[in-house]
């Protein structure tokens, strides 16, 4: 595993670093197994989310007594002051411990700026916690691409790491995390894996690193054989040879015109479905053998399903990709069959 510094941060960072959704779909015991793995194969960066449930606790509990292995990551969706503080206490407890490496804004909208640091924003507790040693250093996830250029262009001095979806089939993000990292911004790729839609792992952890704007990739590990692949193809990175550049191609050509980037534009929907997360537990459910229980429980507890679809075709109208959405809900009906 080859270990890279976190921009500024001093951290040094496997390059393949691991990401905490899928705990919050599995229990304590395989988190344990989980984390055994990542202390084996020396994938020492751990990221979650005060929003994924119980992956905090998960994590937490399978850290005891090797806290010190590893860098702790962690986010919060509060924009406030004291909402913000007491999602750092909450943090701590949760992760048994009593500093965490770097604490981020979640999902940081180009509208929240003004409000996060404001006087009673959210950056300002956060800098007490790491006045106070609670927290080491600060950072930001973006799910937009002008909120990523507003925080490179504006706040490269607060923000210490962006993360950003970088994959095949996600690149929109290059010239801006180029930017961020020439200002010693640390730069974590999130959705390597597109959200399920990449099966080459290999192939897709290559790509993010030949890019060059990419410090970290953290894909989301869900079992010990998961850690295990992400390790192993840590091992091959390097500039893509022709053929592989020819693979990635094809994969976009593929995907192009059938590949939900989960923007939510199309919404709302006429009968009220959920369109994006119907995408998703669709390639979970075909593409993850070990998230295929996990995507049927979680797409049937979908209040309306695919098979509900009337054709109106306003969301295709919405779309700026201009996917076939009733064709693709109609793919979706087969795979779950409702
Ligand atoms: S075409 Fe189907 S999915 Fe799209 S808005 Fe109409 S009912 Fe909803
Ligand atoms: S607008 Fe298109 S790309 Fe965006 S979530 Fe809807 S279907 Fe997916």
């Amino acid at each position: 595993m080859k270990y890279v510094e976190l921009g500024r941060t001093g951290l040094q960072c496997a390059q393949v670093s691991f990401g905490g959704i899928p705990i919050q779909r599995s229990d304590a015991a395989n988190a344990l197994a989980v984390v055994d793995a990542l202390e084996e194969h020396g994938i020492n960066y751990m990221d979650s989310a005060r929003g994924y449930t119980v992956s905090e606790g998960y994590l937490g509990a399978a850290l005891k007594g090797r806290r010190d292995k590893f860098i702790l990551a962690t986010k919060s969706m509060v924009r406030d002051y004291e909402g913000m503080k007491r999602d750092v206490e909450t943090s701590l407890k949760n992760f048994q411990t009593d500093y965490i490496d770097v604490y981020q804004f979640h999902n940081l909208p180009l509208t929240a700026f003004d409000q996060v640091f404001g006087p009673d924003g959210a950056y300002r507790a956060l800098v007490e916690a790491r006045q106070e040693g609670k927290i080491g250093h600060i950072g930001a996830s973006f799910h937009g691409l002008d909120a990523l250029k507003k925080a490179v262009e504006e706040y490269s001095d607060k923000i210490e790491t962006v993360m950003f979806p970088f994959n095949i089939v996600e690149d929109q993000g290059l010239e801006v995390l180029k930017m961020a990292k020439d200002r010693g911004m640390g730069t974590i790729a999130m959705k390597p894996m597109a959200g399920g839609n990449l099966q080459d792992w290999a192939l897709a952890l290559k790509y993010i690193f030949a890019s060059g704007v990419i410090d970290i990739a953290i894909p989301g590990m869900g079992s010990p054989e998961e850690v295990a692949r992400n390790a192993a193809a840590a091992g091959a990175f390097g500039p893509l040879t022709p053929e592989e550049l020819e693979r990635c191609a094809a994969i976009r050509k593929e995907l192009g015109t059938t590949f939900c980037r989960r923007c939510g534009y199309c919404a709302p929907c006429t009968v009220g479905i959920d369109i994006p997360s119907a995408f998703l537990f669709r390639n979970y459910y075909e593409h993850y053998e070990g998230l295929k229980d996990w995507a049927a429980q979680r797409y049937a507890a979908m209040a309306h399903k695919a098979g509900e679809c009337v054709e109106c075709g306003l969301c295709e109208g919405r779309c700026p990709y201009e996917l076939p959405i009733r064709e693709m809900l109609k793919g979706v009906k087969g795979a779950f069959g409702e």
